[in-house]
C-alpha cells in the first residue's frame, strides 16, 4: 500500500526553528505492516534516503529510559541490547544500578533478552552471564549475521523484536538491514575506539548536530 502526503515532521534532535518543518514524505506500508518513510527536503536525492535508512524508529536517553509498558503494548517481545556504551561504558564490566534493574524488570515481566555486541573478548559472555541473557560477541554489525542469531535464541519474529544501541552504523542500521524494530540512545561515556569516534562524526553528520 502507498500513500503520499505533507506532514509536520518533529525532528527532536534539532533545535530551535528547525525542530519543525513540513515536508512531502511518501509512506509505504508492507505486507508485515512495517512502515517505510521516504521523505523530501532541501538536501539531494541521495542525502535524502540515506538519512532515512538511519533514522531510528525511536529515541531513549539511556536503556533504563526506554518504557517497558510502551513496548509491552506494541507488542513487542524480544529486546536485543547493545553493550558498549549502551549498557556499558566502553570496555568497562559494571552496569548502573537503574540498568540492571531495568534488565531484571524485563525479564520478570517476560520479555526475552540478548546482547549483540561488536566487542569480541568474553567479556561480553561473562556480562550475559551475569545478567542470565544469552549474549553474542564478534556480531559484526550492521550485518545481518548477529541479529539472526539473536533471533533464534529469542525465539520471536522480527516484528515482535526491538534493538536499542548507542549507534546509527552498527545498531539502528543493522537493524533496518534485518527488518527490526530500533531505538537509538545516548552512548554512555565519551570514550570510544578509533573507528567509532569517526563513525560518530558522520552521526552527527546525519542527525544534524553540530557537535556531539
Ligand atoms: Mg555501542
Amino acid at each position: 500500500m502507498l500513500a503520499s502526503a505533507h506532514f509536520l515532521l518533529n525532528e527532536p534532535w534539532k533545535s530551535g526553528a528547525q525542530a519543525q518543518k513540513v515536508v512531502q514524505a511518501t509512506l509505504h506500508v508492507d505486507a508485515r505492516g512495517g512502515l517505510l518513510v521516504h521523505y523530501c527536503e532541501d538536501s539531494g536525492e541521495s542525502a535524502r534516503k540515506a538519512r532515512a535508512v538511519f533514522r531510528p524508529d525511536g529515541y531513549a536517553e539511556r536503556l533504563s529510559h526506554v518504557s517497558l509498558d510502551e513496548l509491552a503494548a506494541r507488542g513487542f517481545l524480544g529486546i536485543i541490547v547493545d553493550l558498549d556504551n549502551t549498557l556499558v561504558g566502553y570496555g568497562q564490566d559494571h552496569l548502573a544500578f537503574e540498568d540492571a534493574a531495568w534488565i531484571a524488570t524485563a525479564r520478570a515481566r517476560d520479555f526475552r533478552i540478548c546482547l549483540v555486541s561488536n566487542n569480541f573478548n568474553d567479556r561480553v559472555l561473562r556480562i550475559g552471564a551475569q545478567l542470565g541473557v544469552p549474549a553474542i560477541a564478534s556480531a559484526l554489525k550492521p550485518l545481518p549475521r548477529g541479529f539472526a542469531a539473536a533471533l533464534r535464541l529469542l525465539g520471536t519474529a522480527k516484528p515482535q523484536t526491538v534493538v536499542v544501541g548507542d549507534q546509527l552504523f552498527t545498531d539502528v542500521l543493522g537493524a533496518k538491514l534485518s527488518g527490526l524494530h530500533s531505538i537509538l540512545t545516548e552512548p554512555l561515556v565519551a570514550h570510544d575506539w578509533l573507528g567509532t569516534r569517526l563513525l560518530r562524526l558522520l552521526e552527527r553528520v546525519l542527525l544534524g548536530r553540530k557537535s556531539g
